[in-house]
């Protein structure tokens, strides 16, 4: 029996690619190493011959890939000798915010939208000792006071336009490469901020062979045995494709936007911060933005946790919801592989998904023939 070492977090695993010291004391909590879940009912839905991957990120220690920005963020923020964290959040940034400087023993401070927030999100800002400051604005609102008191006051902002946060989610396409061999023909991405593209982005060049001074190193993890121990390096990269919310839409109305609005509250996002980087993104990629309606994204949502058994929250199934649509019209070839990423678990709004939920919820005395009716009468 061989035992493999215990998964201690991507800063370990990925400790020769990432802006660490051999003393930097980490501030983990186990995140990383999702699973990339093969679609096997919605490609036949779909009547097209294509392989759709699902990266479930809800399944990181606070529900979704902003831990992996925020274990470099606040690893480096505590590595410089910062006390606090602060941070603007649609509320998955502040429930990672909250989490991390728990566990590294320093304050956090979070804006959130007033009334704009999921209530899983909020209850772990709360959970986890933060200071949550209810601003009577938007998230761009948020991010600009952010930017400002952070001249004023000692403290780190831990939005991803600290850099350290693109670096630690750049480690999702590793682990893509490394499940598949290569990397997928399209990756979509839900847009808000544009970080996350433009981190995936940042993985699949560094793992590509324009920098392949990286993969020839064994991993930590693995300790050798995985498929890039000898050097192998990939030669493709993906098409990058973004998908926004209707209402909230720079990418393609191809200006800012100031009053977003969505159901997917976590890409209600009118001013992205990494705008000009996200372009560049589509370009060199050849990939393309997009918007889904709130209908599609609330349909692509119930339909992945119908068919797959797979939860995600409103703004994570956008990525599926336009990748769905973009294969039907053909703008996705058929024989392509795709990796839609399920940015956020879907508990984080219990709301919303109780809302438009049909599973019905019979009300029945406690006998046995009662539910044996239900049973007979409720059979596929
Ligand atoms: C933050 C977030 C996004 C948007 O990511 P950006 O890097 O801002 O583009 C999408 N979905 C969920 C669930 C998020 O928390």
């Amino acid at each position: 029996m061989t035992f493999r070492p215990r998964y201690t977090g991507l800063i370990d695993r990925y400790r020769d690619r990432l802006p660490v010291h051999d003393d930097t004391r980490i501030i983990s909590l186990g995140e990383g190493n999702t699973p990339l879940i093969r679609l096997h009912n919605i490609p036949s839905l779909l009547g097209k011959e294509v392989d759709i991957y699902v990266k479930y990120e809800g399944l990181n220690p606070t529900g979704s890939f902003k831990d992996r920005g925020m274990t470099m963020a606040v690893t480096k923020a505590v590595e410089a000798g910062s006390r606090a964290i602060i941070c603007a959040s649609t509320g998955n940034t502040s429930a990672a915010a909250a989490a991390y400087a728990a566990r590294a023993g320093i304050t956090a401070f979070v804006l959130i939208p007033d009334g704009k927030i999921a209530q899983g999100k909020l209850a772990q800002a709360m959970m986890h000792g933060s200071t949550v400051l209810q601003i009577q604005g938007n998230f761009d609102a948020g991010m600009k006071l952010v930017k400002e008191v952070a001249d004023h006051a000692p403290v780190t902002i831990v939005n991803s336009i600290n850099p350290f946060r693109l670096q630690g989610q750049k480690t999702a396409a590793f682990e893509i490469i490394e499940e598949l061999g290569r990397a997928p023909d399209y990756h979509c991405l839900p847009v808000g901020n544009a970080g996350n593209i433009t981190a995936h982005w940042i993985g699949y060049c560094e793992y590509s062979s324009a920098s392949g001074d990286h993969v020839t190193k064994a991993c930590a993890f693995c300790e050798g045995h995985c498929r890039f121990a000898g050097g192998a390096i990939v030669g493709n990269r993906p098409k990058m494709v973004g998908y926004q919310a209707a209402g909230s839409a720079p990418f393609i109305t191809g200006g800012m936007v100031d009053n977003p609005e969505t159901v997917a509250t976590a890409i209600r996002i009118g001013h992205p911060q990494s705008w000009d980087y996200a372009w560049q993104v589509q370009k060199e990629s050849g990939g393309w933005f997009d918007a889904c309606t709130d209908e599609e994204i609330l349909a692509a949502q119930k339909l992945l946790a119908e068919k797959e058994g797979v939860f995600c929250e409103p703004a994570s199934a956008t990525s599926l919801a336009g990748a769905m649509r973009d294969v039907k019209n053909g703008k996705i070839p058929e024989g392509s592989s795709i990796v839609c990423t399920l940015t956020g678990h879907g508990l984080k709004d219990p709301d919303t998904a109780i809302k438009q939920s049909s599973g019905p919820v019979l009300k029945i005395a406690a006998e046995l023939d009662e539910v044996k009716r239900a049973i007979l009468d409720n059979l596929a």
